[in-house]
């Protein structure tokens, strides 16, 4: 229910890989958010008096309860282990402070879910094109209109569809049909059309092209130019995630220049490609249902 309400917010479709879901909302799993809070409460308990009942609770049970008892406390126990916070008997005997607790649990579990969330994303084919980066907390800049501007905002849908290899083009059909649906280009007929295809090659799209993408490369060069990035640059990933390109941490300005001006181009072509593309087939679809008529 949390991941369908969070892909709703970011128009996704409800088959997008869940970690591209958390990639670009920057938010935890629901489970990891339960953790959370029940570590929390220990870390309570643990600095409550020693005659208090929930303490000697903790203390008999974390004491002498085997693995697989279902006491709450074992369970506590149990999930600590998997954020490596281990020996909790020891913790509630020497209680951290509530701030270095909640800073430990808040660092512990945050590392456990990036590297989860990271690994899960780099073993989608579909997201090939998103950077792997998991920043909790922050959504991800292409997920993010720098202008409050409904028309600046109308775009960030197609944009995120796009990145997260969630918009379908006839390859796709092709492909989900087992090669019923050709995966030939139904606007030029001369090619399969893929990614590539669409975005770059495409001749009946050229005219929605040919103005941004001149831009994006005077811009995207320029930019880029104040960056070592150890691999080529390549053209459709830059358009589809220029931010692959780019670390906050390692640049500041390169970064808010890509987020203030490369990356509001490549969202403006790629949603000018996708009316182009709309209004076209919706014509295609016009004359085959005119032609059958007769
Ligand atoms: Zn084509």
């Amino acid at each position: 229910m949390y991941k369908k309400w969070i892909k709703q917010i970011l128009s996704l479709n409800s088959n997008v890989a869940d970690s591209a879901v958390y990639t670009l909302s920057g938010l935890l799993p629901i489970e990891a958010e339960i953790h959370v809070k029940a570590i929390n409460l220990f870390g309570n308990i643990s600095r409550a008096k020693c005659d208090s009942i929930e303490w000697r609770l903790a203390e008999r049970q974390l004491q002498i309860k085997p693995h697989n008892s279902r006491s709450w406390f074992i369970e506590v126990k149990e999930l600590c282990l998997k954020y490596e916070i281990n020996d909790l008997y020891a913790y509630l005997n020497n209680p951290l402070s509530k701030f270095q607790w909640k800073k430990l649990v808040k660092s512990k579990i945050h590392d456990y879910w990036t590297s989860k969330i990271i690994d899960e994303s780099k073993g989608y084919s579909t997201l090939k094109f998103m950077d792997h980066k998991y920043n909790i907390g922050s959504v991800h800049p292409l997920a993010i209109s720098v202008s409050a501007n409904l028309k600046d905002i109308r775009k960030i849908p197609v944009r995120l569809k796009i990145s997260t290899g969630n918009y379908i083009l006839q390859t796709h059909k092709a492909s989900f049909s087992k090669n019923h649906i050709s995966p030939t280009c139904k606007l030029c007929s001369k090619a399969d059309e893929t990614v590539e295809h669409f975005i770059l090659l495409c001749e009946k799209l050229e005219e929605a092209r040919i103005p941004l993408l001149s831009k994006i490369l005077d811009n995207g060069s320029l930019i880029l130019a104040k960056v070592t990035t150890s691999f080529p640059i390549d053209l459709i990933q830059l358009i589809i995630n220029p931010f692959c390109y780019v670390d906050i941490n390692a640049n500041r300005t390169v970064f808010e220049e890509t987020s203030n001006i490369l990356e509001p181009l490549c969202r403006q072509l790629l949603y000018n490609l996708h009316n182009k593309r709309y209004a076209l087939l919706a014509n295609i679809d016009k004359q085959g249902s005119r032609k059958s008529n007769f």
